[in-house]
């Protein structure tokens, strides 16, 4: 297995999308197979070594970059299997976690199917999304990772690798999971005792619910408890078509409006994809976009259709944009596929546009991932926007309509807004925990937000987390600081 501990050539892993600049390593480790990671561990654990796991970097929240760790590079285990058609709805793929999820996705759609997790970046690793229970458009009609991986294997920090399908492990009536190793030991793990927000997206912390299976407490674990070696991922058919519009709108009123009736799924209206863009971001788009209208907002949306339906559905989105007075006239229908890869250029330019301008910049943005409830999502972006308007901010906002998820971005010009950007996140996390919403709906916590989760669970929900952490990694070798602030691991 290649080390490289030259400093020129690792640097690549001392970022990811965060901004946070300050990471550094002894070296970095390019496993091959799980036998070297196998090793790598064992290694590891005689010599103290503490190891963070590197996808692709695109993470936003740190949570690949060392402070002192070694790095243990994912991208040679890089191996996408072939397509298993079970039935004729159904098939699955075995990949390893370096494999990115573009190539995947090119993948299966040659063979005619889909694998629905989508986030806008595809330039990620698979492990990496489902370390993070990534999600992206689609996750309004499929819901994140998580719900499309059917088995994983998990590298423990002992070394000991376990297998683990969906429905193998599950948790018993105590809440207890019994979990047979290789080595012919048993480990006892309790499932955390919290509850979960009552979000249609949640990425903050372990995940608990009674009866759960194994596997989800892997998935969106953040690295914290092993490394993913591999995985299967459930496949369906690819939709025979799609219909994707870019709706703008006059008044954000219109556009919430538009946004509750499309979400009732009334008759022909069935979405798949319902995000938005405020005004300001829309004014960033300009940019790259000059013809973009001077609207309030824009939803994008998509829907699977068939050559039958397409017509009539069409029809009932345009019907509801009447009812809605959105401004029909500067709005975008995609009907074929080179259209649609248009539209979906146009959704990722923002945050590329966004991470672009920063790079250019001494600050770093302050950026929500959080989700509320639906009922109370116009409240948060109202609340938002308010509180920046007052600060008087460069921001944006973002994302995910249908899951009471949108990304606020505050772009400081100066450190003194900087610090006070970072002095009203907190006050938006507090906002959020009101509305009974969560810190991460889809980045994940890694290093960056890891301080806040202590308002969101308490500290009693901190140490659950904790328990958990210590009983798989006794010797706090994985991905330490990740998700769970250091401070938590150290002085229990
Ligand atoms: C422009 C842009 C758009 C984005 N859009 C979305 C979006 O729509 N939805 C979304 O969910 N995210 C989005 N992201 C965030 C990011 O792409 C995801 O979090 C992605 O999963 C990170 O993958 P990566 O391979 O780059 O991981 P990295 O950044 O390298 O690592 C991310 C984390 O995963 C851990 N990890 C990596 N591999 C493993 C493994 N095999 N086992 C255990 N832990 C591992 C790392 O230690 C780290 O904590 C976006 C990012 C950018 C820059």
């Amino acid at each position: 297995m290649f080390f490289n501990t030259n400093p020129e050539q690792t640097k690549r892993f001392l970022e990811d999308t965060s901004n946070l600049r300050t990471g550094h390593t002894p070296g970095v480790y390019f496993p091959e197979n799980r036998e070297d990671i196998r090793q790598l561990l064992e290694e590891a654990a005689g010599t103290s070594r503490r190891l963070v796991i590197a996808g692709n970097g695109t993470g936003t929240t740190g949570g690949r970059i060392p402070f002192g760790d070694y790095v243990v590079s994912m991208e040679k285990l890089n191996r996408i299997g072939k397509i298993q058609q079970t039935s004729e709805r159904h098939a699955t793929i075995t990949v390893e976690a370096g494999a990115l999820l573009e190539d995947i996705q090119r993948a299966t759609e040659a063979e005619g199917w889909l694998y629905p997790p989508d986030p806008t970046e595809k330039l990620c690793f698979i492990g990496s999304t489902i370390a993070n229970n990534s999600s992206g458009a689609r996750t309004y009609k499929y819901g994140p990772t998580r719900n499309h991986v059917s088995r994983i294997s998990v590298a423990l920090a002992s070394g000991e690798i376990l297998d683990i399908p969906r429905g193998r492990h599950i948790a018993d009536q105590d809440g207890l999971f019994h979990i047979p190793l290789e080595s012919g030991q048993t480990i006892d793990l309790r499932i955390p005792a919290y509850n979960m927000p009552p979000v249609r997206k949640h990425n903050a912390g372990y995940y608990s619910a009674p009866g759960m299976d194994l596997i989800d407490l892997f998935i969106g674990s953040e690295g914290t408890l092993g490394i993913i070696l591999d995985a299967d991922l459930e496949l369906m058919p690819q939709p025979e078509k799609i219909i994707a519009l870019l709706v703008y709108f006059p008044a954000l009123d219109n556009l919430f409006s538009f946004l509750a009736e499309a979400m009732e799924k009334k008759g022909r209206i069935h979405p798949r994809a319902l995000e938005m863009f405020e005004h300001n971001a829309l004014g960033f788009l300009r940019n790259v976009y000059p013809d973009i209208p001077n609207a309030a907002g824009a939803l994008f949306i998509e829907q699977e259709t068939t050559a039958e339906n397409e017509d009539t559905v069409l029809e009932a989105w345009l019907e509801l944009m009447e009812t809605h007075h959105t401004l029909t006239d500067d709005s975008w229908v995609a009907l074929d596929k080179g259209e649609q890869a248009d539209m979906k250029e146009f959704r990722h330019a923002l945050p590329v546009q966004v991470n672009e301008w920063l790079s250019r910049q001494q600050e770093s943005k302050v950026s929500t991932d959080m989700a509320v409830p639906l009922d109370a999502f116009r409240e948060l972006v109202n609340f938002y926007r308010n509180r920046c308007e007052e600060q008087g901010f460069h921001y944006i906002i973002f994302g995910h309509a249908g899951d009471g998820h949108v990304h606020l971005n505050i772009l400081p010009k100066n450190h003194d807004e900087f610090l006070a950007a970072k002095q009203l996140y907190i006050e938006l996390v507090d906002k959020v925990i009101d509305l009974h919403g969560t810190l991460s709906a889809e980045h994940g916590i890694g290093k960056l937000k890891s301080p806040y989760l202590e308002r969101m669970f308490g500290k009693e929900g901190i140490m659950e987390m904790v328990r958990i952490k210590k009983t798989l990694d006794p010797t706090l070798m994985l991905n330490v600081g990740n998700l769970i602030a250091e401070e938590y691991l150290t002085t229990s």
